[in-house]
């Protein structure tokens, strides 16, 4: 069997990945979905976290909110609400969105979208800590 299958990250604005990969971890609604090649044909709606997958030159990390993802054997294609690079996340926009869905959360405001709030959180959560991971890595 192959060592490898090819990869497609994709956006609605943009190709982030597309790349020969020998492993991938992603986030499903239930949990981390791992994909090896030779993968049995599967399409998982995804989570929010982080995707990281092993190529020839190392272990990448992405942060990832929402979306499908299709696992043919010899393919991954994973079609992404949000996704970036640890490098292009902007902290302070993930922090100020932290606060504002914090403050909705703890708001009696009838108005407030309560579970929109709560994915809000989720989102900016997760692109503070990839973005930290990748920091501290890069201090080693
Ligand atoms: P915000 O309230 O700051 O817009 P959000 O979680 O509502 O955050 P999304 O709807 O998930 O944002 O994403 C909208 C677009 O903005 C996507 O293209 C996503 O990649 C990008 N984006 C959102 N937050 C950040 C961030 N902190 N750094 C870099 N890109 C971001």
């Amino acid at each position: 069997m192959a060592a490898t299958f090819q990869l497609e990250i994709v956006t609605p604005t943009k190709l982030l990945v597309k790349e020969d990969a020998e492993e991938v971890q992603l986030p499903g609604l239930d949990g981390y979905l791992g994909i090896l090649p030779g993968h049995a044909p599967l399409i998982t709606e995804l989570g929010v976290g982080s995707i990281s997958y092993k190529t020839g030159s190392g272990t990448h990390t992405l942060a990832v909110a929402w979306g499908f993802a299709e696992a043919l054997p010899d393919k991954l294609t994973v079609l992404a609400e949000a996704a970036e690079r640890p490098e292009d996340i902007d902290t302070a926009r993930a922090e100020k969105a932290k606060r504002r869905a914090e403050e909705r959360l703890q708001s009696s405001n009838p108005e407030v979208d309560y579970s929109r709030a709560e994915d809000a959180l989720q989102r900016a959560e997760s692109r503070l800590t990839i973005a930290k991971v990748t920091i501290a890595k890069d201090d080693r």
